[in-house]
């Protein structure tokens, strides 16, 4: 008999309702779900599929199913039992911590885990062990938004709610694809349009991308040059008087030295920085003051720079200053990447922050964490943030590194100073539902964990609405829930490193992680005192916050003109534009940018396990302009050979006339599979990563992944 679960898809911020149809023991089906908020029953072609990546064929295949020793690197890893793995474990990490300090380990977690999941881990890392060493791959993804918020607004709180499109007079898409990356919202942003057609669509990218094709107004601009932009926008709206000068003196500060900043910023200078016309400048600053209502929509192009936290900072400003807040169909709008990259944030899974957007640097927070946990002390040391934690690894002063739900082999930075990191480590923990990534390659132990359709707990989508990921299967195999894993260990280690002392990890369940990690949000921006299981169960998913008492979610932040800041008001900050971290030179010459595809997930352990979602790209291609292409005399499929300081990479070259000249991208899904699959001499390292930049922006540590500066040449391979 065929019953249907209601879950919610893993991949992406969009955060979708789905049904899942089983018959207890297998997932037959999947559909949307027609009552959930996010999506009205839509998929894209990812969430449409995902019965297929829990057939028992890629369960058979692709997953991991059983704790696995390796011996020796570069041999085939043992199975062993989860006593003896969690044991062997907790003793390796006790014996670690005891001869070299609490930091000498090093967690790396992931947007993909739910929140009981990210609470405990973070509570292991900080109440535990005694390190800030835990990060997560929405280091790469999120953090300069976090911060952008924080600089300006007073909070990690995204103000407004996908019910803006559809009050929007001008949307203002920057660094962001979402026909491609957020489908389903791109979907809702097209109904929006039909329904207004005087809605005015902007769209900031360097490429012209399937979201672009459908702007009004397209604005090219040169990589890195977005505070330029967005200094020269706002030059503008001062100007011609624009900007609403009563909201700015009743509800902002600090916006005569910004004034000041972008006295400079004139339109020929904003125009020769970022290479646009005056005129569509002019346009896009005209639309965005005059005309109603305006919704930013951003993403990685702003996040991924070394100037992330300012490219943020500054667009916000333009709302600040226009007073376009905290109403239907305006606000700054940043879109998660990943599921629960939000959910990491609120339970303060990073090193630098606490449970519920509290921080980590203020010595109050600590001890009401502390307080909150049963712990004498969370430690004051910043804890290393994602590439800081890999170099410190290479370094040898982090021994221990326990990589849950990711894949930083494929992910980060400069992938030959990551692999060097794993190999000099002295035990890589690598805990993953999937037993064929590149990291896990490189693991003393793997942890099987389990995955989507079968785990139990709360994602947070970018709109700040919890949703229920709901098991519809038994977990295949020795595989186990995340948080159970970390719970096992955690309470071994708890016996050799605090013995006699009450447990900290007294958890039968996700949900009783869920209710303290409820607790710990009493009073603060994201308070959800009023909020339980089973009340996302009778009204459906709901937006925080939703404090005790409360009927609803809040839809809109700020409606009052009042900030989480000390004075109440918003900030303006006085900051200045920055070259990029390496820009493009004599033998660098080619501006190098990354991004997703519409059809896969990040390093396509799911996705690639159905030939069908290779039909959009079937292989990892080199794309170029048409003018590059010509200048060296390469036809489509040619063999290039890509080199940045860092690495080198071997494509077949495909023209794409979205592409300036002078510029080139490579997807970011494929990985060592790319060409032989391996790094032997003379063959193709890693995927992109093997060419992009360590360098990050100084305030959210978000590397620079969207540019590198790159040569090309036809390849001669052996
Ligand atoms: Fe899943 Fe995102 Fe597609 Fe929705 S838009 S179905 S959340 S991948």
């Amino acid at each position: 008999m065929t019953h249907e679960t209601p879950s919610t898809c893993p991949y992406c911020g969009v955060g979708c309702g789905v049904l899942i149809a089983h018959d207890g023991e297998r997932i037959t089906g999947v559909r949307g779900d027609p009552a959930h908020p996010a999506n009205f029953g839509r998929l894209c072609s990812k969430g449409s599929t995902l019965h297929l990546t829990a057939s028992p064929a890629v369960i058979q295949h692709a997953r991991l199913l059983q704790p696995m020793q390796r011996l020796q690197r570069g041999q085939a890893p043992q199975a062993r039992g989860w006593d003896e793995a969690a044991d062997t474990i907790a003793t390796q990490l006790a014996t670690l911590v005891t001869e070299h300090g609490p930091d000498a380990v090093g967690l790396y977690v992931s947007g993909q885990l739910l929140t009981e999941d990210y609470y405990v881990f973070n509570k292991l890392a900080k109440g535990l062990l005694g390190t800030n060493n835990i990060d997560t791959n929405s280091r790469l993804c999120m953090s300069s938004a976090v911060a952008g918020y924080k600089q300006t607004l007073g909070a990690d709180a995204p103000p407004a709610c996908y019910d803006d499109f559809n009050h929007a007079a001008t949307v203002f898409v920057t660094g962001a694809n979402p026909a491609w990356a957020h489908p389903i919202l791109f979907r809702r942003l097209e109904d929006a349009r039909r329904a207004n057609p005087a809605q005015k669509l902007v769209v900031v990218d360097p490429r012209r991308t399937e979201t672009a094709q459908m702007a009004d107004l397209h604005l090219a601009l040169n990589p890195g040059s977005d505070v330029a932009l967005h200094h020269g926008l706002l030059h503008l709206m001062i100007r011609e008087g624009w900007i609403d000068e009563a909201w700015i003196a009743a509800h902002t500060t600090g916006f005569d030295a910004l004034r000041e900043r972008v006295r400079a910023w004139t339109p020929e200078r904003t125009a020769a920085t970022t290479g646009l016309a005056m005129a569509d400048i002019e346009t896009a600053a005209r639309w965005f003051a005059t005309g109603g209502p305006a919704l930013s929509l951003y993403c990685q192009g702003l996040n991924q720079s070394s100037q992330g936290t300012a490219n943020n900072a500054t667009l916000v400003h333009l709302h600040l200053a226009t007073g376009q807040i905290g109403k239907p169909g305006a606000g700054p709008f940043s879109l998660t990447g990943q599921p629960n990259a939000m959910g990491g944030r609120e339970v303060g899974g990073l090193a630098n922050l606490l449970s519920a957007h509290r921080d980590l640097a203020n010595p109050a927070h600590r001890a009401e964490v502390a307080a909150l946990w049963g712990v004498d002390e969370v430690p004051a040391t910043p804890g290393k943030t994602a590439v800081d934690m890999f170099r410190a690894a290479a370094d040898g002063q982090i021994k221990a590194l326990w990589i849950v739900c990711t894949n930083p082999a494929h992910s980060l930075p400069d992938q030959a100073m990551v692999r060097a990191a794993m190999e000099r480590a002295e035990l890589v923990i690598v805990q993953d539902a999937f037993a064929t990534t590149a990291t896990g390659r490189l693991a003393d132990w793997l942890l099987p964990a389990t995955t989507w359709g079968e785990k139990d707990g709360t994602v947070t989508n970018s709109e700040r609405r919890i949703s229920r990921v709901r098991p519809a299967v038994p977990a295949p195999g020795e595989s186990r829930h995340d948080w159970a894993i970390a719970v096992d260990i955690a309470r071994r280690l708890e016996a050799r490193l605090r013995p006699g002392r009450p447990s900290l990890f007294d958890y039968p369940t996700p949900e009783s992680v869920w209710v303290e990690h409820r607790e710990s949000t009493r009073g603060r921006d994201l308070d959800i005192t009023g909020l339980s299981y089973a009340r996302i169960e009778r009204d459906g998913p709901q937006q925080w916050p939703l404090p005790e008492g409360a009927a609803t979610g809040r839809a809109r932040l700020y409606a009052d003109g009042r900030f989480p800041t000390v004075d109440g008001r918003a900030r303006f900050v006085d900051v200045e534009a920055r070259e990029l971290a390496e820009p493009v030179d004599t033998e660098y010459p080619h501006a190098l940018n990354t991004g997703r595809l519409r059809d896969q997930w990040h390093g396509m352990s799911r996705t690639g396990t159905l030939g069908r979602l290779f039909g959009h790209q079937p292989e990892p291609t080199l794309d170029l302009p048409p003018q590059t292409m010509q200048d060296l005399t390469l036809a489509e499929g040619t063999l290039v050979e890509v080199r940045s300081r860092r690495g080198r990479l071997v494509l077949p070259a495909r023209a794409d006339a979205g592409l300036q000249r002078g510029h080139a991208h490579i997807a970011m899904h494929w990985g060592d599979e790319m060409v032989g699959g391996s790094d032997g001499p003379g063959r193709a390292q890693t995927g992109v990563n093997a060419l992009t930049v360590p360098a990050y922006c100084p305030t959210s540590k978000q590397p620079e992944l969207k540019h590198a500066a790159i040569s090309l040449q036809p390849a001669d391979l052996p």
